[in-house]
């Protein structure tokens, strides 16, 4: 696994430059393409990493999937009478679908389903951001998982589809809490700072059943931890989802920082870091080195 990781590294290296950083939250504008890292960890334990693999940057969407574990966690099924669970095929932040559908946003990974689900992470908990902080951070031994205060408030500044999203879901009545406040958690999740290494030991627990290695009690049901993954898999890198599980095979869950995670059920989990995008917000290397990945080793879940 460390030679293929090493390839992979040596392959991707002239994509680095192809993409395109995500500008759109400027405190992400300035972050160098130049960076590479990968790192798998396995469900024996094993970690195999190359690159930038123990540089921490911002997990933006990847974010998502740990809000809706939670959302899974305090809500059950609940949950999905007011989320669907079907690709969108439209962009991450894309306002046209929600207004046909009535203000039930597709998907949880779409940023109007994640709005959804942070407001209902909300209505459960009272110290929402404090919560979900200390969850991510249970979930990875070493240095504290902490918010980029400067990147969420580059993005408060800045957020204005997301606002305009936020103020639609209000009108359908699908957002029970006071709109500044959802925006505000959501946009404090999306600025947590992880490595890739810290982001293929916390996801775990999705190829693991829904149990954390070591821990007595499942974080949730296998089910549930099934559910993820299949979200993962359809809906995780938004209009880009069939050609990511046409070329990598594997369930993943991108971010606009440049992160993928992916997971390869009872086997191993892999997240990759390159920060230029392609034109649907997931991390063009990052993509290519997954697709190697699972080419290479011959392991994907078909
Ligand atoms: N915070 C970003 C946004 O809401 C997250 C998007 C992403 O990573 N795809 O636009």
């Amino acid at each position: 696994m460390q030679r293929i990781l090493e390839e992979i590294q040596d392959e991707v290296r002239p994509l680095l430059h192809r993409g395109k950083v995500a500008s759109y939250i400027p405190q992400l504008a300035d972050v160098p393409r130049e960076h590479f890292g990968m790192a798998v960890h396995t469900v024996g334990g094993e970690v195999f990493q190359v690159g930038d693999a123990d540089h921490r940057f911002s997990i933006q969407s990847i974010s998502k999937a740990f809000t809706l574990t939670l959302a899974m966690q305090l809500e059950g099924d609940e949950l999905w009478r007011r989320v669907g669970r079907e690709p969108s095929g439209t962009a991450f932040n894309s306002l046209v679908q929600l207004e046909h559908e009535n203000g039930i946003p597709r998907n949880p990974f779409i940023n109007a389903g994640a709005l959804v689900v942070t407001d209902v992470v909300l209505s459960h908990l009272a110290e929402a951001k404090k919560t979900v902080l200390e969850f991510v951070d249970s979930l990875v031994a070493g240095e504290p998982v902490s918010y980029d205060l400067e990147v969420a408030r580059s993005e408060a500044e800045s957020g204005h589809r997301n606002r305009a999203l936020a103020h639609f879901l209000k009108s359908f009545g699908n957002l029970h809490n006071d709109t500044d406040a959802v925006l505000d958690a959501y946009f404090h999740h999306c600025s947590i700072a992880m490595s890739c290494s810290e982001l293929a030991e916390a996801f775990l627990f999705l190829v693991c059943g829904g149990h954390v290695p070591g821990r007595d009690q499942p974080l949730i049901r296998a089910n549930q931890a099934k559910y993820v993954g299949s979200l993962m898999l359809t809906c995780g890198t938004y209009d880009s989802a069939g050609d990511f599980a046409y070329r990598v095979g594997l369930p993943g869950k991108s971010g606009v920082g440049g992160g993928i995670v992916a997971i390869m059920p009872g086997h191993f989990t892999v997240a990759v870091w390159s920060p230029g995008l392609d034109p649907s917000g997931n991390s063009l290397a990052g993509t290519k080195a997954l697709e190697l990945l699972t080419t290479k080793t011959g392991i994907s879940i078909f």
